[in-house]
């Protein structure tokens, strides 16, 4: 039996990407998913789909900047399946422009989405996870956390911050609760179709044209997740063999 199986596990940005390859990768190995996101056709498309194959799975509509939101998915979760073994904190936002551009609704919404998601998922789970003296939180940082570069200075600034609070989780963790934090370099998703200005845009699509797949992070946090409860994995960075 897999350290997955029958593990309760919450993703938040399950609607797309990254958040929906390891929904049905997790589901594959037995762990009863909560998945959450604010499009719910394709919520419910997605959980219709993992119960229909045998896996085991339910979807709350929750916006991650809204704290109250995120406590009910917490709570639900604990409703629906009695406890929670993982967060993944997966929902994030990529809008690339030069700061000489001041696109401030831009910057102030990845750092609503991508921080402060973040911190509200935490904040929704971790009582749980004290009072059962165990868990694990996954967050997605980037490559754009451990470098910046031109264009993604805001959102390399939430990732970097995303890392920060990887490791003050695993600081604070008192033994009981396990803290990964993923790196992806470029990856297929819908990421990139947020991007407003045109010039980041050409500069992405250059970068993006080596881009892998979603199963590859899938993967990696699965990995994570199998670990025996004494192994904590702190990092993983995981780059298109053909970026830079
Ligand atoms: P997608 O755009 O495909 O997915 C983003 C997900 O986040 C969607 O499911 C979206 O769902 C959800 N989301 C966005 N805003 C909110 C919100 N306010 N509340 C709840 N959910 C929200 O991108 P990816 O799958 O690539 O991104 C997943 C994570 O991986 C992000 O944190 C991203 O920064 C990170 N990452 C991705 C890389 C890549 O190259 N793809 C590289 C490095 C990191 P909905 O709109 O339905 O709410």
């Amino acid at each position: 039996m897999s350290d997955i199986m029958g593990k309760t596990v919450i993703i938040t940005g399950a609607s797309s990407g990254l958040g929906e390859a390891t929904a049905r990768m997790l589901a594959d190995k037995g762990a009863r998913l909560m998945l959450a996101a604010r499009r719910e056709d394709r919520l419910k498309t997605l959980t219709d789909s993992i119960n229909a194959a045998g896996g085991e799975a339910s979807y709350q509509v929750a916006d991650v900047t809204d704290r109250n939101a995120m406590q009910a998915l917490a709570d639900q979760t604990r409703e629906t399946y009695g406890r929670i073994d993982v967060l993944i904190a997966n929902a994030g936002l990529m809008q690339l422009a030069p700061l000489d551009k001041l696109k401030v609704d831009e910057w102030d919404a990845m750092i609503d989405i991508n921080i402060k998601g973040v911190l509200y998922g935490l904040a929704a789970v971790l009582p749980t996870m004290r009072e059962q003296q165990s868990g694990h939180i996954i967050n997605l940082s980037s490559v754009a956390g451990h470098t910046v570069f031109p264009g993604a200075a805001v959102y390399s600034a939430t990732k970097y911050a995303v890392k920060a609070l990887s490791e003050g989780i695993r600081q604070e963790s008192n033994g009981e609760i396990r803290a990964t934090n993923i790196s992806p370099g470029a990856v297929e998703t819908e990421l990139t179709d947020h991007i407003t200005d045109p010039g980041a845009q050409e500069a992405a699509n250059e970068l993006y044209s080596v881009a892998i797949g979603s199963d590859a992070i899938a993967r990696a946090i699965t990995y994570a997740i199998e670990q025996p409860g004494d192994v904590d994995v702190n990092e993983l960075i995981i780059r298109p063999t053909q970026q830079q």
